[in-house]
């Protein structure tokens, strides 16, 4: 059998999080209407004799999104007409860009399993959304709710090879978008959609090989079966000697296959012209609007977050994809910092290491954990970042146990008190006073002869069950090291 390679390209939709529709003074209800058609006007249903208004907030947000993906930004550009019938589309034609997109010739960094890729982006156009249409018993009906709505159209060069780096593209531009506050761009709504286009050619050869489009992809990972399937498909249909027939393919979730739909229109059968009803603009004020939108980008928070405060690259991924979260983290690392320059000691750089360690453990394995149980969000954190901070020092100057620790954490989020109240109200200090432990200790010894026999015969792993005991009469307040040490030399003493 021949070995091919896929070659990938993505083209993909977004709605953007504007005030208002496209071209009209409809709000930008984002599908959030509670019936159909009660969003719509005379210019989104394409009346006769009205006429479009561009939106420069979607400008805006279209040009800082390109400029996020390294575009160039047309100085100068149009809207040009899409003719097609559709019933979802009133005017019978759709307003967007063709000749000069407002950005073009990008380019996008992703972090793939082998290392970082590079993938161009040949344009982003603004265009308008159409309307929606249902099949309901039988019959079709169709909603105008989300006519006209700004929608951003990407489309990357050929340069992606398979369904892991296609995911991760998609993913990416979903973190930028969020970043940005450009769209919220979550796929089961619609407000983001992806289409592959996806050839095989065999390795090592240049030409590409007869594409095929892939629609209504509405989750990255049914972006990554889709493509797993047309690989394998396409495969077939080579390796019989007959060829891949250029046309556009659904996605069928029930059987996890694609589906022949259509062949594939050619451009010109849309007839594009330049819309006579909005006059060509120069963009010199949306791109200096565009620009003066400053917020950190995914790619520049992971570099920093490595660098900065050391972390596994897996802490730094749950951190980055999580805008709340990471910011939470930020807040209770810069308490720590200050709370470091406040105390009269100096700390060590091992000290401050450990410190950013300790809060990005109990971030991400504990403290995400508790949340997700109970649906809480670090947008609206019941634990102050000042009170996460508390707790970590408290850990690390030894107060509480580890056992300690977790109920203090649990009572935290249950009262949204200060760490330092608990501790002292539930008795959770930990204690490392061999006094203060020796009663329990004895009385440990006393309630299990047969295992400090085992112990006094050599068998040291048991010696973990009398901490274990101690660590319960005590409530989870004895310190585990101490209680080890004590037991140890009761035991030896009393042999
Ligand atoms: P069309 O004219 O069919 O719209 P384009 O050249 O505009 O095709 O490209 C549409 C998308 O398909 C782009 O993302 C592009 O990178 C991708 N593409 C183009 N040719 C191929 C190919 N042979 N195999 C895979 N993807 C391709
Ligand atoms: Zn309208
Ligand atoms: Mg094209």
């Amino acid at each position: 059998m021949r070995e091919y390679e896929a070659v990938i390209g993505m083209e993909v939709h977004v709605e953007s999080k504007t005030n208002s529709k496209m071209f009209c003074s409809c709000i930008n209800g984002r599908g959030l209407e509670t019936q159909p058609n009660i969003n719509i006007c005379p210019i989104c249903t394409g009346h006769p004799g009205t006429l479009p208004v561009p939106n420069k907030q979607a400008l805006v947000k279209l040009a800082r999104f390109g400029q996020a993906l390294q575009c160039s930004i047309a100085d100068y550009t149009w809207f040009e007409r899409k003719s097609y019938f559709y019933p979802d589309l009133p005017k019978g034609y759709q307003i967007t860009q063709y000749e000069r997109p407002l950005c073009y010739d990008g380019q996008i960094e992703i972090m793939t399993s082998k290392g970082p890729k590079h993938i161009r982006i040949t344009r982003i156009h603004m265009e308008e959304d159409t309307g929606k249409l249902s099949h309901i018993n039988g019959k079709t009906v169709v909603d105008y709710n989300r006519a006209g709505l700004p929608l951003m159209e990407l489309v990357t060069e050929p340069d992606i090879r398979n369904a892991e780096e296609a995911k991760i593209f998609c993913e990416e531009l979903q973190l930028i978008l969020r970043y940005l506050d450009i769209s919220d761009g979550d796929m089961d709504k619609g407000q983001m959609r992806c289409e592959v286009n996806i050839s095989l050619r065999e390795k090592g050869t240049e030409t590409f090989g007869t594409k095929v489009e892939i629609k209504n992809l509405n989750s990255f990972r049914v972006v990554e079966q889709a493509i797993e399937y047309e690989i394998i498909r396409q495969t077939e249909v080579l390796e019989r000697g007959e060829s891949v027939i250029q046309e556009t393919r659904g996605w069928d979730d029930g059987k996890a296959i694609t589906f022949s739909q259509r062949k594939k229109e050619n451009a010109h059968d849309y007839r594009y012209f330049v819309e006579p009803d909005i006059p060509p603009f120069k963009t010199a004020d949306i791109i200096i609007e565009a620009a003066s939108i400053t917020a950190e980008l995914p790619i520049a928070k992971r570099k920093r977050f490595l660098g900065e405060y050391q972390l596994a690259s897996q802490q730094v991924e749950i951190l980055v994809r999580n805008k709340a979260l990471a910011d939470y983290f930020e807040q209770t690392v810069s308490e720590l910092k200050a709370w470091m320059i406040s105390e009269s000691k100096e700390f060590t750089p091992e000290e401050h290491t450990k410190l950013v360690k300790l809060s990005a453990n109990y971030l991400l394995t504990e403290l995400i954990k508790h949340y997700g149980e109970k649906g809480l969000t670090f947008d609206n954190s019941p634990i102050t970042a000042e009170n996460y901070a508390e707790f970590i020092k408290i850990v690390f100057s030894g107060e509480v146990s580890s056992t300690g620790a977790q109920t203090l954490l649990l009572q935290m989020i249950e009262t949204g008190s200060d760490p330092s109240d608990i501790v002292e109200s539930q008795g959770l200090k930990q204690v490392s006073d061999t006094n203060a432990l020796q009663g329990i200790v004895d009385k440990v010894i006393a309630e299990n002869p047969k295992v400090v026999l085992d112990y006094q015969n050599g068998n040291e792993n048991v010696i973990q069950f009398l901490v274990g005991q101690v660590m319960r009469h005590s409530k989870g307040s004895a310190n585990p090291q101490v209680a080890k040490q004590l037991l140890h030399d009761t035991i030896i003493q009393n042999k």
